[in-house]
């Protein structure tokens, strides 16, 4: 039998059968995570808060149930950190912002509703970029997050919070948001599995807007079976969220072991070819190679316009945020500037106040992008290139089942090193934008480490709803990875 200090290690399936067996319960399973996290998260700083009377009152109801013999949902019982911008009634949503430091969510957002149907206890709220705007977890208003794997490097971000959590086994499963690529890369970062849906898969709604024609919200695990398990549970229509699609519940596990035999992967050329680092280059030829020895066929695909797509998302992205973040304004929500005399005085000063740097650039920018002598020269054009990134998708897909790049060009920088250079941080999603541009599903496996010691994700992107497909060809990788066998759970060393 293992201890529970081993359990919280495992996968959800894997703690799934010790619920099961009546090996631990699920309440034991969070004392033992909640004693690991207050030893670490001053460390790490994964956490904003804690949500242990919500957590405890649904591990109690999944050992009851247990002890009755009655059936559960597929993950009752199991942990799951919660990104602070998705809202959860009654506890604080914050999105690592000042302007909402002390906003208590009064509704739940309809994934975390359907956590509470799903009996998964909720560990509590992960640190973030504020308003998920970053790649490094650099921009949360209260505290850096820190990769497990080396304290001085970042995690990735936005979601750098729930990676480190479920990295570092303070959390089995984590919820993170993606717009790009804010699941992904610090899933890459963190050496775990990060997935974004297909756009409309999963309710958006009780998510905390940024870009709302590309967030969407999704899992993070430690494996790629907890993973397709924890999507299935988040997906499906939501009469609250208008872009929602109307579709029957998927099935994301079935197939995860089916062959690939015969089947095409698609690797794309731009992010093959340059720019990426040594290591990551090595890594993506053996990942070709795995693919090759299933008995996959291997096509280069050639996306030409990826190259524009920094440059098309940050001014859709930023577009979309200035409007949305246009409700914080001392009145309606969260903080509000002292000693104002006059309406658009106290405006001013709580949004001075209230937000950080990063985030009063992307209005800026966006404001500037949608301002009647720009639109067309930028918003516009931006919005023509969008389609046309999305067509060369469509025609890719054509020819090949997935596609296959790096997750990102490098693995994990150091704490600082591209604070001061906003373009070199925004470079980092060159590999994960596009994907949230077309709407199509995508996600990171871990599969290799580079030279010191820092995880290395590659990206499976798929077409449109074929997220079935997706998980499949990831498990298999996972299968055949080093990683898998060598460090998984293990980024002490
Ligand atoms: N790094 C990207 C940005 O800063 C993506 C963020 C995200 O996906 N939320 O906009």
């Amino acid at each position: 039998m293992n201890t529970t200090e081993e359990l919280i290690k495992l996968s959800a399936a894997e703690q799934r059968t010790a619920l099961l067996n009546k090996e631990v319960k699920a309440t034991e399973i969070l004392d033992s995570l909640y004693a690991h996290i207050d030893k670490e998260n001053s460390e790490i700083g994964d956490f904003n808060s804690l949500t242990k009377e919500a957590a405890y009152e649904t591990a109690k109801q999944v050992d009851e149930k247990i002890a009755k013999g009655e059936t559960l949902p597929k993950l009752a019982g199991i942990p799951l950190a919660l990104k602070d911008n998705i809202n959860m009634k009654d506890y604080k949503t914050t999105a690592s912002s000042k302007i909402l430091e002390n906003f208590v969510s009064p509704y739940d957002a309809t994934v975390t509703k359907k956590l509470k149907e799903n009996l998964i206890p909720v560990v509590g709220k992960t640190n973030l970029d504020e308003f998920a705007m970053g790649s490094s977890n650099e921009n949360s208003a209260f505290n850096n997050v820190k990769n497990p794997w080396d304290l001085k490097k970042v995690p990735g971000g936005s979601s750098g919070g729930s990676a480190a959590a479920v990295a570092a086994c303070h959390s089995t499963l984590a919820l993170g948001s993606d717009t790009g690529g804010s699941i992904r890369l610090p899933a890459s970062f963190c050496g775990i599995v990060g997935m974004k849906p297909t756009y409309g898969r999963v309710s958006r709604y009780g998510l905390i807007a940024f870009g709302s024609s590309l967030d969407q919200i999704g899992p993070f695990a430690r494996t790629v079976e907890d993973c397709a398990m924890l999507a299935e549970v988040i997906s499906g229509y939501d009469e609250h969220d208008s872009t929602s699609l109307n579709l029957p519940a998927p099935d994301f596990t079935t197939n995860l072991n089916k062959d690939v035999k015969g089947l095409k992967v698609g690797v794309i050329r731009e992010l093959y070819e340059t720019g990426l680092a040594d290591d990551v280059k090595v890594a993506l030829d053996k990942a070709i190679e795995t693919y090759k020895n299933l008995g996959a066929e291997i096509v280069m695909i050639s996306l030409p316009l990826i190259k524009y797509s920094i440059a098309v998302y940050y001014i859709v992205a930023t577009a979309e945020a200035s409007s949305n973040l246009a409700r914080y304004d001392g009145v309606k929500y969260g903080y509000r500037a002292k000693n104002c005399n006059t309406l658009i005085e106290m405006y001013n000063k709580t949004r001075a106040e209230g937000f950080g740097d990063e985030v009063k650039r992307r209005i800026m920018l966006g404001t500037y992008a949608l301002s009647s002598g720009y639109y067309d020269a930028y918003y516009k054009k931006a919005q023509q290139l969008r389609r046309l990134i999305k067509n060369d998708f469509d025609k890719a897909f054509k020819e090949v089942d997935v596609l296959m790049c790096p997750t990102c060009p490098d693995t994990a920088f150091d704490i600082g090193s591209k604070t001061e250079d906003p373009l070199a941080m925004y470079l980092t999603d060159i590999a994960t934008i596009t994907a949230n541009l077309a709407g199509i599903p995508a996600m990171s496996v871990p599969f290799e480490l580079d030279k010191n010691n820092m995880p290395i994700g590659i990206q499976i992107l798929a077409p449109v709803l074929e997220e079935s497909k997706m998980f499949n060809f990831a498990y298999k990788l996972e299968q055949m990875a080093l990683f898998n066998k060598k460090y998984k759970n293990n980024y002490e060393k």
